[in-house]
């Protein structure tokens, strides 16, 4: 199996360590990510300016080696399948990102974006995020906990195309409580922006470090997570609201010439 890997926190993330360690036995890692750390960078890709490319070592490992694009997680994962890499991918993987992908923060993430982007190119994908308090990570132990979760995906069938996310929550009782599938949970992110006018008087703002997320349904992402559970949630790339196709297909569009003139 040929696994590209990559991530949002940039190449020399300790997160993208722990899951090549993890991974590394399942056939060949190729590792593109970004030089610089993109969290945040949702599915942005760079339109105009040059994408380098460059090989880099990542570890003491001899074999621990990668390219760290100057682009944004999308951008390795086009790269790389598209355009540098021979032979072909059979499964996309991202993370470990330091922080929750959950609720919302599933649209601005990098590290699902670069997963997507694998999913589009028809690669079953997986993104791998971990809750964060401030204190430190045990990667290695969160990677065998994603380790864990992707060999039962694989079992099941990870399908071209499929696009899953996972999240780890923190591991204050040393282990997670279980794993649940649930969804995200679309509720509202609390963080501020505060106000740091610079000194020649200009209107600035920063985002606070500090945020959580209202409460949410009970089986959801951000529910689950908080409650110590390896949360596994599918996703789709169709943002389409199949739902609504009908009804919005019934509203009255005829028109005359002249109302588009
Ligand atoms: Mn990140």
């Amino acid at each position: 199996m040929r696994i590209l890997l990559t991530n949002d926190d940039g190449v020399f993330a300790p997160g993208l360590a722990a899951l090549h360690a993890a991974v590394r036995d399942l056939g060949e890692v190729c590792v593109f990510a970004p030089r610089q750390p993109q969290s945040a960078a949702g599915h942005s890709i760079t339109l105009t300016g040059p994408l380098s490319v460059e090989h880099v070592h990542l570890g003491p490992d001899q074999d621990f080696t990668g390219r760290g694009v100057g682009g944004s997680p999308a951008d390795c994962v086009r790269l790389a399948i598209r355009e540098i890499l021979d032979e072909p991918v059979d499964l996309v993987l991202s993370g470990i990102n330091a922080g929750a992908n959950i609720g919302v923060n599933v649209f601005y993430s990098g590290t699902v974006a670069a997963a997507a982007e694998g999913a589009i190119l028809g690669k079953p994908a997986v993104a791998f995020s971990t809750a964060i308090d401030g204190g430190d990570l045990d990667f290695p132990h969160i990677g065998r906990i994603c380790r864990w979760v992707l060999d039962r995906l694989l079992a099941d069938g990870l399908e071209p195309g499929r696009l899953v996310n996972v999240n780890v929550p923190l591991l204050e009782e040393g282990v997670p409580r279980g794993i649940r599938v649930g969804p995200q949970a679309i509720v509202e992110v609390e963080d501020t922006y505060l106000r740091q006018d610079d000194e020649a008087g200009c209107q600035v703002y920063r985002l606070s470090e500090e945020y959580g997320f209202a409460p949410g349904p009970k089986e959801s992402d951000v529910e689950l997570l908080a409650e110590g559970y390896v949360v596994v949630t599918p996703l789709r790339v169709d943002m389409t609201d199949h739902a609504r196709l009908a009804s919005l297909a019934s509203v009255d569009w005829t028109h005359r010439p002249d109302d588009f003139r």
